[in-house]
């Protein structure tokens, strides 16, 4: 039967066979059992065809072998919705029945290399069992589905057949390999054996093949692999066996231990099977492909990859695919070898292959760093032909991919294999050179490369960077590798445990270990930044750090890190734990103490990106600023306004400003109250001019004070406070006793702040909205453009703003003809109370604008107190009940549909009602996905997240 054909019954295509003699019948097929195909004539009987009788040539005709000629019309599908779901997909020589686009059936592993055999590159052949198959096996009680097992048979004699080698078959021996491989990629997290199918019988064959010091070396591999993978033996058991053997031999380097000291090594290694587990090594190649199967589904459970979701909050996937691919090999002496590369630079962005190439080796001594590797340039020596194939591949790979492609491959006797490709982690800096140079080179065009930087991405452009690199050249101690980009400056630490509990107890850590390894992920998480000795730019170290965005230098030969003792040798000089470094993840320099950082600039490609993340946005993006210094950010960042200015912050920016603000707090009578506020009325009008002047020609959202008072209060023990309070009002003792009494709240966060503050205290608000229209028309009159809009918070009834709207507009009207000069201006509203946004048309007949105080709302929804939620925030994402903590990720299901109802009752009741959020939500990608969907004006976010903002916008509108 002709390929295409075979594939398109299996696939479960509909085919329509028109009889030589004019007998036109439809028919629809269904694989039955493993070479039968039930050819149902759909008006008619069924009619089980058995695969070999239907021959069908390329052009379509064929005939069925008992000398019946037919015609074949093929016509797949359109929904082939199988009655059981397939479970087990091949690939290989031109072939696939998978693709690029079923990473979440596949995983990422298995659907590129369905992508890569199908469009022609060389791929050892192979089958991927589904992710859907691991679902199906955890939910078994860790038990193979029904089936499973004789599905992956029937892919395995597929392979078997194309390759013309059969596992388990001494004479004509077929090695596999058995990886992980989920949806989205977790380097190292889940496990993986090599040259699974070696018993003893087949390494004889296999010596007779290819040379016996080859088949026993790969014995003893697997034999390890195997035992610390699939049957829990440690890997040290094994070691220790070959370094006694090493040392009887008096030898140095496994490489130099010969075939029969091997063949030792591997009756030595099957007795630890007995030593350990009390039993003999598994030698039926089938039996070992279940057990190596089935450890690779149960590695998805690990409590290191569960971590590692956890930190990535990977949250969703059905599981891992398990690939089963034929092995090839890099370890067959000169000609053959084994690497990694990037089709670009992955932290500059480059464009030129950056690899690292091992000759005579398999890939797992490359991506676990054990032996550190060569420059893939070595290779363009070595081996010319595999490696003009490899440049092609590459770029047939970017232009199929159109993107930057991560690569491993093995040459085995000089014939090129490709063993993996995915789109390669970058850092954000090479993600917008790369998003800019393929525009330039016509490979995508601007709409595509927005999609190609993530908004975490700039974030690490938003971060400092040393100020002065010269300044610093006479404290290098030590140069690595340039892992991960960035500065970082911290605490030396030595393990990942140390790194967590010092970062617990707010110190920045750098942790220094000889390599990393997937147990040290918390660790290399919360610290500042990570250095090793071992591993070259594809090692664990510089794989994490660089998808994290944290500066990372690896394979650092010039130190040697002592774990026992706690410190780290760089030449004579000794470094203990807790001493400072600095680390340049840039240029892969190590620096003895504290280095100053500089903050970030928006330039060069990044501007360029940015400029066309701007033309494809639709929802415009703010700044929470409170100080002239934040505007001026804010502005350089993009912002186009202030969409949250709290007047509060403002009054800690000096003592004089704290004294004035407790002697309005501990005030009693109106005129105490009135003559503190006179005291602070220049400050917040200077500090507003500022504001105004850095915002020229943009708004200003100033919001009235909203905190609970006691907030301004010192802190400490209540004699220590009452002491304070008594130097800084003047007051007696006693007044200050009785007064802090009545300002103490059981909840202050439900209790007198917001706008029951300028509604119980009038004069309060006329002071602000005083000093913000005095501040307007002094700048306006200086020839600055301003758009003031006075924001009132925590509303919950429609007269609460009223109340506080026409104070404001009675204020304006005085300022304005005290002043001889009038301006525009906006009153609106933040919506953080429930019960605001479900009386929202009401409220927008008083509003001119509403603003979504999305911490508040949060807090309100949920009745999560915000300074308290961490007690049991941990908990409950532990446990699976809350996938984010919503106070950082929109909760769109709750508090999400609030804002929609909010904002549809509240257009409909004003239609130029503008619409915005302010919490800290407007600087979270998916939250600002959500906003700009919901149809909201703008988003308003910390200064440096206004970039990340304009970007998911623009995402969201691509
Ligand atoms: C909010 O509640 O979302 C908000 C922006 O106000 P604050 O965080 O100051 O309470
Ligand atoms: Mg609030």
């Amino acid at each position: 039967m002709s390929a295409t054909v075979k594939d398109m019954i299996i696939a479960r295509s509909r085919v329509a066979l028109k009889h030589k003699y004019g007998d036109q019948s439809q028919f629809d097929t269904q694989r039955g059992g493993r070479s039968t195909v039930h050819v149902n004539r759909l008006a008619g009987r069924a009619r089980p065809v058995r695969c070999q009788e239907l021959q069908i040539s390329a052009n379509g005709f064929g005939n069925l072998k008992q000398g019946k000629q037919l015609q074949a019309i093929l016509t797949p599908v359109s929904d082939p919705a199988p009655t059981t779901k397939k479970r087990v997909f091949t690939f290989g020589k031109g072939k696939s029945e998978g693709n690029k686009g079923m990473k979440s059936l596949l995983g990422g592993k298995g659907a590129n290399l369905a992508e890569m055999a199908s469009i022609g590159l060389s791929v050892p052949p192979g089958l991927t069992i589904s992710t859907e198959a691991c679902q199906e096996y955890q939910l078994n009680g860790k038990k193979l589905p029904d089936g499973l097992w004789e599905e992956i048979l029937e892919g395995l004699e597929s392979v078997e057949e194309d390759m013309g080698a059969f596992l388990g078959d001494p004479s004509k021996p077929l090695l596999l390999s058995v990886r992980s491989g989920a949806a989205i990629s977790m380097p190292g997290m889940m496990d993986t054996v090599l040259n699974l199918g070696l018993n003893d019988e087949v390494v004889a064959g296999l010596a007779a093949k290819s040379g016996e010091r080859f088949a026993y070396d790969s014995y003893r591999r697997f034999l390890d692999m195997f035992g610390d993978v699939v049957m829990g033996i440690s890997h040290s058991l094994f070691e220790e066996k070959l370094e006694n053997l090493k040392n009887v031999k008096g030898v140095k380097l496994d490489t130099e231990l010969t075939a029969s000291d091997l063949k030792e090594l591997v009756e030595q290694y099957k007795s630890v099977y007995i030593e350990a587990r009390g039993e003999n090594f598994p030698s039926d190649p089938k039996k070992q492909l279940q057990l190596a199967i089935k450890a690779v589904f149960d590695s998805w459970d690990s409590s290191r990859a569960i971590k590692y979701r956890s930190i990535n909050q990977i949250t969703g996937l059905k599981g891992t695919a398990v690939n089963i691919q034929c092995m090839v090999f890099g370890n067959m002496g000169n000609t053959s070898g084994t690497g990694v590369l990037f089709t670009r630079n992955p932290s500059t962005g480059e464009k030129k292959l950056y690899g690292e190439f091992l000759i005579n080796a398999q890939g797992e001594d490359v991506v676990a760093g054990i032996r550190t590797p060569e420059h893939l340039d070595t290779m363009e020596n070595c081996m010319p032909d595999a490696y003009k194939e490899l440049v092609e591949n590459c770029e047939i790979l970017e232009r199929h991919y159109k993107d930057m492609m991560d690569i491993e491959f093995t040459v085995q006797d000089n014939r090129l294999w490709m063993l993996q490709c995915r789109s390669g982690k970058r850092t954000g800096k090479c993600a917008v050179k790369i998003a800019v140079d393929m525009v330039n080179e016509g490979l995508v065009d601007t709409r595509t490369a927005i999609k190609m930087v993530e908004p975490q991405h700039l974030d690490q452009l938003l971060h400092p960077q040393f100020e002065d690199p010269s300044a610093y050249k006479d404290k290098v101690v030590a140069k690595g590798l340039p892992a991960s980009p960035g500065a970082a400056v911290g605490q030396v630490v030595f393990s990942a445990d140390d790194a967590e509990a010092w970062h617990a107890q707010g110190k920045s850590a750098i942790l220094v270990r000889t390599e990393t390894s997937p147990e040290d992920v918390g660790g290399m998480h919360v610290a500042t930044g990570i250095l090793t000795a071992r591993g070259g730019m594809t090692s664990h170290a510089a794989v994490v750090a660089r998808g994290w965005g944290k500066c990372c230098v690896s394979g650092c030969a010039d130190i040697r890190v002592n774990d026992a003792e706690k410190v780290v040798l760089v030449g004579d000089k000794v470094i203990h734990e807790g001493e400072w470094i600095s680390l340049n993840g840039s240029t892969g320099e190590v620096i003895l103490g504290k280095q100053p950082l500089s903050p970030p600039a928006l330039s060069g490609d990044l501007e360029i990106f940015m400029s066309w993340a701007d033309k494809i946005r639709r929802i415009k993006v703010m700044a929470n600023a409170d100080t002239p210094e934040d505007a001026f950010t804010a502005r350089n960042n993009g912002a186009e306004g202030i969409g949250l200015c709290r007047t509060e912050h403002m009054f800690f920016a000096s003592d004089e400003r704290i004294k004035a603000v407790r002697k309005m707090i501990m005030a009693v009578t109106l005129e105490q109250r009135k003559a503190a506020l006179d005291l602070l009325l220049p400050y917040q009008r200077s500090d507003f001019e500022g504001i105004f002047r850095a915002m020229d020609g943009l708004p200003v959202t100033i919001r009235l004070l909203d905190p609970p008072l006691h907030e301004f209060l010192p802190e400490g023990d209540l004699e220590h406070i009452v002491h304070e309070l008594t130097a800084d009002t003047g007051m007696t003792e006693d007044d200050v006793y009785s007064r802090i009494e009545k300002l103490s709240e059981v909840n202050p966060m439900l209790g007198f702040r917001g706008c029951r503050l300028g509604i119980s205290y009038p004069e309060l608000t006329e002071m602000q909205v005083r000093a913000i229209f005095q501040a307007a028309v002094n700048m306006s009159n200086q020839g600055v453009k301003i758009f003031p809009e006075i924001m009132v918070p925590l509303i919950g009834t429609p007269q609460e703003l009223g109340h506080q709207v026409r104070l404001i507009r009675d204020v304006a009207k005085k300022v304005f003809s005290e002043m001889g000069s009038s301006l525009g201006y906006k009153v609106g509203t933040m919506i953080e109370i429930p019960r605001a946004a479900l009386v929202a048309d009401e409220i927008a007949k008083e509003a001119e604008f509403f603003s979504f105080g999305t911490n508040d709302l949060t807090q309100m929804t949920f009745g999560y107190s915000r300074d308290d939620v961490g007690k049991f925030l941990p908990i409950y994402l532990s446990k699976g009940i809350l996938q984010h903590d919503p106070f950082e990720v929109l909760d769109q299901k709750g508090v999400g549909q609030l804002i929609k109802l909010a904002t549809e009752k509240g257009r409909a009741a004003r239609p130029s009602l503008k619409v915005g959020i302010c919490g800290e939500h407007g600087g979270e990608p998916s939250s600002v996905a959500f906003f700009a969907e919901a149809g909201l004006d703008y988003v308003s976010c910390s200064p440096f997240r206004v970039p990340i903002a304009r970007l998911a916008a623009a995402q969201v509108a691509v």
